[in-house]
This record gives C-alpha cells, sequence and structure tokens, in this order.
C-alpha cells in the first residue's frame, strides 16, 4: 500500500470533509442539469484548492504532488465533473505557466486563477484525431503578435473560462510534431466564438464546448514556452494531466466500490447480505485488489514525475491506461452487483458508470497509450535488450 505522509492524510480528510459539505448536495441535480457548479469553484478558491499545485509566492497552496492529485481524487469521488473543472484549471493551465511562462505570465495569471473566480482550459483537441500531427489551427505572425484562426473541439470549461491555453500550429515542416506553439489567449478577445454545450453521456457539467478562432489576434508576449517548440510544453503537461485524469479514475472507482458495499451489505434473501453470495464476492475481491494496485501506481506516479523524460512518459502512460481500464471494469462490476436497480438513476453507480467512461479517452485514448507504450518498450528493448 501506499504510505501517505501526516501531511497527505490530513489533506485526504479535509477534502473529503469539503466534498461531502459542498459538493454532495447537489450533485445529482447538475448531473441530471448539466448543471456547471460555478459556485463551487469560488468555494474552492476560498479554501485554496484552486492551484493546489501552484507555490504560495503565486496565490496556490503550495501541496506537495500527491496532495495536490488528492484534492482531484477526493473531490472526484463525489463528483468527477467537479474533478474534471478543477483539475483542466490546475493541471491544463496552471502547471504549465507555472513551468514554462515568463515571469510577467506567471504574476498576471496565476493568482488570478488560483485565488479567483477565473477557471483555465486547455484547447488542444481538433476534428480529425487528438494528435500532436493534427493540430491545424493556424497562428501567424503579424504585427509583432501572432494572428490565430482555426477551431478546437471538446474543450472543457469553454465557456466558463477567462483565459485558455491554445496549441497553434507556427510552422508546418516534415516533422509534424515541430511548429507548434502554445498560446496564453484571453478569451475576451475579438474572434473567439464558442459553441453550443455538448450534451455528454457522462461528467455532464463540465460545459465542453467547441471553440473557434477567426483572425483573433494575440500578442507576442502571450507565447508561452518557445516558439515552434510547443511539443515539449505539450509532453510536459501531459505527463502530469494523465496522472491527474488517474487519480479522478480512481476516486470515482473508490466511490463505486462503496456503492456497490452499500447495496449487498442490506439483509437480502433469509435475510443474509448479498455479499454472502460467492459470484458477488468475487466482484468485491477483485475491485479491491485492483483499487489498491491503482492507489500504488497513482500516487508513486505523481511524486516521481517532475519533468519529460522516456522514463517519466512511460510512467504516466502505464498509469494511465491501467488505472483508467481498471475503472471502467470496477464501475461495470459495481452495477452488475445492483442487478437492476444499477440501471435505474436514483442510485449513484448509473451515474458513477456513465462518468467513468470518459477516463479512457480524454489525456490519451486506451488505445494510443498501448501503442505509445509499446513503441517506447521496443526501441528500449533494441537498444539494450532491457526488459
Ligand atoms: C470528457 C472529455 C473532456 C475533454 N476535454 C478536453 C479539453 O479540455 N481540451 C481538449 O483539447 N480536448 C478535450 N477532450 C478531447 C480528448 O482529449 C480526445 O477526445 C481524446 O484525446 C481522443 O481524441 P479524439 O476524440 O480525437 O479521438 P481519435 O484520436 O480520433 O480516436 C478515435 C479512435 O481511434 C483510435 N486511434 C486513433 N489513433 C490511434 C493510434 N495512433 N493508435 C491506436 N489507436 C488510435 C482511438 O483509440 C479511438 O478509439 C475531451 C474529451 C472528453 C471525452
Amino acid at each position: 500500500m501506499y504510505n501517505f505522509s501526516e501531511d497527505q492524510i490530513a489533506v485526504r480528510k479535509m477534502v473529503k470533509e469539503f466534498a461531502e459539505k459542498y459538493v454532495r448536495p447537489q450533485v445529482k441535480i447538475r448531473d441530471k442539469q448539466a448543471q456547471y457548479p460555478g459556485e463551487i469553484t469560488g468555494i474552492l478558491a476560498e479554501h485554496g484548492y484552486k492551484g493546489a499545485n501552484i507555490p504560495e509566492q503565486y496565490g496556490g497552496a503550495g501541496l506537495d504532488p500527491v496532495s495536490s492529485v488528492l484534492l482531484v481524487n477526493g473531490i472526484s469521488r463525489v463528483d468527477s465533473s467537479l474533478g474534471h473543472i478543477l483539475e483542466v484549471n490546475n493541471y491544463g493551465f496552471c502547471e504549465p505557466i507555472l513551468t514554462f511562462g515568463t515571469e510577467e505570465q506567471k504574476e498576471k495569471y496565476l493568482p488570478e486563477f488560483t485565488t479567483g473566480k477565473s477557471v483555465g482550459g486547455f484547447a488542444y483537441t481538433e476534428a480529425g484525431g487528438s494528435d500532436p500531427s493534427n493540430v491545424n489551427l493556424t497562428a501567424r505572425e503579424k504585427d509583432g503578435g501572432y494572428v490565430l484562426n482555426g477551431s478546437k473541439i471538446m474543450v472543457t470549461n469553454a465557456r466558463y473560462s477567462d483565459s485558455m491555453l491554445v496549441v497553434g500550429r507556427t510552422a508546418k515542416t516534415e516533422n509534424l510534431f515541430y511548429g507548434l506553439t502554445f498560446f496564453i489567449v484571453d478569451m475576451d478577445k475579438a474572434g473567439i466564438t464558442v459553441g453550443k454545450t455538448e450534451d455528454t453521456m457522462g461528467q455532464r457539467s463540465i460545459e465542453m464546448c467547441e471553440v473557434s478562432f477567426e483572425n483573433c489576434i494575440v500578442e507576442k508576449d502571450r507565447v508561452l514556452g518557445n516558439v515552434n517548440e510547443g511539443f515539449k510544453v505539450l509532453m510536459t503537461l501531459m505527463n502530469k494531466m494523465r496522472i491527474s485524469v488517474s487519480a479522478m479514475a480512481l476516486g470515482i472507482a473508490e466511490a463505486a466500490l462503496e456503492e456497490a458495499m452499500k447495496f449487498a451489505n442490506v439483509p437480502y434473501r433469509d435475510g443474509k447480505p448479498l455479499y454472502e453470495i460467492p459470484s458477488v464476492k468475487n466482484y468485491i475481491s477483485e475491485m479491491v485488489s485492483h483499487i489498491n494496485i491503482m492507489k500504488l501506481l497513482v500516487y508513486s506516479a505523481a511524486e516521481s514525475i517532475k519533468e519529460d523524460n522516456p522514463e517519466t512518459r512511460m510512467k504516466s502512460l502505464n498509469t494511465k491506461l491501467t488505472v483508467c481500464e481498471y475503472a471502467k471494469d470496477i464501475c461495470d462490476k459495481a452495477l452488475q452487483i445492483h442487478g437492476g436497480c444499477g440501471f435505474i438513476s436514483d442510485y449513484d453507480i448509473e451515474r458513477l458508470y456513465r462518468d467513468v467512461r470518459a477516463t479512457t479517452i480524454f489525456g490519451l485514448t486506451s488505445e494510443r497509450a498501448k501503442s505509445s507504450i509499446a513503441d517506447m518498450f521496443i526501441k528500449r528493448y533494441l537498444e539494450n535488450g532491457d526488459i
């Protein structure tokens, strides 16, 4: 099992209390009505949970990496839409600015997105596949700035983001991984259109929308990192984001196990609880074993992944693939334990089953993770025979 420090145990307890008090009460209504939890993001900021991973000098809580993902985990256990909103702000927006931003960018953006109501977004995916080679939004240099043209799809927080990171193409060479550039874009700029809110099957409160840019002018000092070297920013960001997505998936799986136990623990036929039936017991043992493995993977990865190199990339991909696939399977088993009741929305497992489905897709699909893991492993094996 992972050994949490005393501080991490305290964070876990605090987040649990917070989630029960502020997040649980309206979670079903938000899911049914696909309502963005705007007022809770303000309360998150008051408690220092927005930008928990950002140092205090920029308004964050300066939590260690394990405590920071414990936060996403604890919130997601109750409402993974809110966990998702928080993780995009903390890891998809604030963390890259902290790592690659100029001092001026850090001072301008971080305090606002850690202590204020603002939430950040991350706009990367385009129609035709989420792949660096498929970034076609153009960013043309003009008059000391850049002109953005193109569209991003499935952008979380889109309607409520005051600023977002946008990945554009500044050069087109044979190597399509070169020529990407990150921009910090304020959403009140001329030429930006936020499309309709997508009607999603799960995580229904995340306000996922298409965002289009038409001759949108961004100043030169809003370039994040080096021009044409956005791939490095992307990989560094993704390494950490995949761990926080895994922490979210773990939270959903833990909630599913909790729901399964509540259901299996009431008197059933002959007054005996459902968990005494061997097949149910089997499911419980598989769920518990997998959750224990997931915890080890998530928290040890959070502790050790600091930069992008082949080793950390492999660890991040492994964690994302294993944890999210296990989480999906755990929700399936927990629903099965509920029998027909699992199919009814009065039971929380019905929502968890829908919510978990997103986790094997965003941040990188499981199939692409498998393909990258195999490529990296084969390369390493051919180089030094190391398995
Ligand atoms: C809830 C949710 C929130 C999201 N939020 C954001 C956001 O805030 N910002 C953002 O930019 N994006 C966001 N996305 C988009 C998300 O990152 C992409 O959906 C994801 O990366 C998959 O890309 P795609 O949808 O283009 O699918 P594709 O890449 O087109 O994949 C389609 C299918 O082909 C398979 N496939 C494609 N290429 C390969 C390959 N090389 N090897 C093996 N299999 C392959 C995939 O596994 C999949 O089964 C979000 C998505 C969801 C579901």
